[in-house]
């Protein structure tokens, strides 16, 4: 399976400077290449194809005196821009096609030098390479110094340079790995995941948001409130928005993190892990914590779901077909819906008194059993996974900076 390895990278004043090259000529094409299709659109003549699209935002663009600065950069860089673009449309028509699963994806977006992501992506093609003195060297650009926390375990096939909001630089290589099965344990476990707890899983235990995690939290929504209150154009201003941006990097890592070793342990200890489909509609709190908590879910699923694949371990969703907070997991009966105020509630028709998290946990682990029977009369694996790949550009949120 592919995995992304990321590491921080530090690129010197001069290697700075032309990696915001690189990003601005991927971004010019990106922009020039969705134009082109717009307007073509809008004119009511055929869908560019790929190959037309290159010729024109790239190599006869790179002849024209307001374009011909794109030679300055590698042109893999340029081609991966459009890629990237040509990906985002795959998307967006397969979706509203009905063929893509899950949320529904929009028409790709013009990219901003406001843009809080900037990324280039090289492949091999680029010839970038890991040099003997544990550099990373790119075109264009020069030898990068690397801060390696673990060994990439096989050759990259790409390299992606990301400029996070809080100005830091990152190198992420998309690598094959090969799975890893460990020893079959007999352990299952089902996790409901909610509000109060980031997870509780069928066996009781309640697993929380870690303290530091909150403390981080709270001083990024402080620093928010700070920043709507300067004036727009500001130094301080834009000092608050540094500010806030840095945050919101340490708050993103320590829940990837606490993602990591959560979703490692679970799937060490259990040979099959179930987790109920993700649908917060009907959920307290807030727009905002919703979607803080729905992104931090997404990526807490992903990650069990690749390193299930990779370890040899089941995994799989539960779908919401039943309320698994209103049936009792002792006999089954529904006993009907109950206010989210409702922790504690005694089943009326077998009197046994229920955490209601814990309840709907043994549930998930119920369904998950049932299917994973149903499939085919015995116990089922999922097939290999494609690793998470959140590529260069093609998403807003601020960049990862571990896979394990
Ligand atoms: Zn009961």
């Amino acid at each position: 399976m592919q995995l992304r390895y990321n590491f921080r990278v530090y690129p010197t004043p001069g290697q700075r400077q032309a990696l915001a090259k690189a990003f601005g000529c991927a971004r010019t094409v990106f922009n020039d290449a969705l134009r082109a299709r717009e307007a073509a659109r809008a004119a009511g003549l055929p869908y560019l194809s790929d190959a037309e699209l290159s010729k024109l935002v790239i190599t006869q663009a790179k002849r024209t005196p307001d374009r011909a600065w794109l030679a300055e950069v590698s042109a893999v860089v340029l081609q991966q821009a459009l890629a990237d673009l040509n990906t985002a449309y795959r998307n967006f028509f397969a979706s509203a096609m009905g063929r893509r699963k899950g949320r529904k994806v929009a028409a790709p977006k013009f990219r901003s030098r406001k843009d809080s992501r900037q990324a280039v992506r090289f492949t091999r093609n680029a010839r970038f390479q890991v040099t003997a003195g544990r550099r990373l060297r790119l075109p264009k650009v020069g030898d990068l110094r690397v801060r390696w926390s673990r060994a990439l375990p096989s050759e990259p096939s790409s390299v992606t340079v990301i400029r996070d909001a809080a100005g830091r630089y990152f190198a992420s290589f998309v690598v094959e790995a090969t799975d890893t099965p460990l020893p079959e344990t007999t352990g299952e476990v089902g996790i409901d995941l909610g509000l109060t707890h980031f997870a509780v899983l069928s066996d009781g235990r309640k697993i929380a948001d870690p303290r530091i995690l909150r403390r981080a939290e709270r001083r990024l929504r402080k620093a928010q409130r700070v920043l709507s209150r300067k004036q727009r154009g500001s130094a301080n201003r834009a000092k608050a928005r540094a500010r806030v941006a840095k945050l919101h990097a340490r708050v993103a890592d320590t829940r990837r993190d606490h993602a990591h070793k959560l979703s490692t342990m679970l799937i060490r200890d259990n040979q099959a892990v179930y987790v109920e489909d993700l649908n917060v509609a009907g959920l307290g709190g807030t727009r905002l914590a919703k979607s803080v908590h729905d992104a931090a879910w997404a990526q807490f699923t992903a990650m069990l779901e690749y390193k299930a694949a990779r370890y040899g371990r089941t995994f799989a969703k539960i779908g919401r077909f039943e309320p698994t907070s209103q049936i009792c997991s002792v006999c089954g009966v529904k006993d009907g819906p109950k206010p989210l105020n409702v922790r504690i509630w005694t089943c009326g028709a077998c009197g046994t008194i229920h955490d209601r998290d814990v309840n709907a946990a043994k549930n998930v682990l119920a369904a998950g059993r049932a299917d994973s029977l149903n499939a085919c009369g015995a116990q089922v694996r999922p097939g290999s996974v494609p690793a998470p790949r959140g590529e260069a550009g093609t998403r807003s949120k601020p960049a990862p900076t571990g896979v394990r």
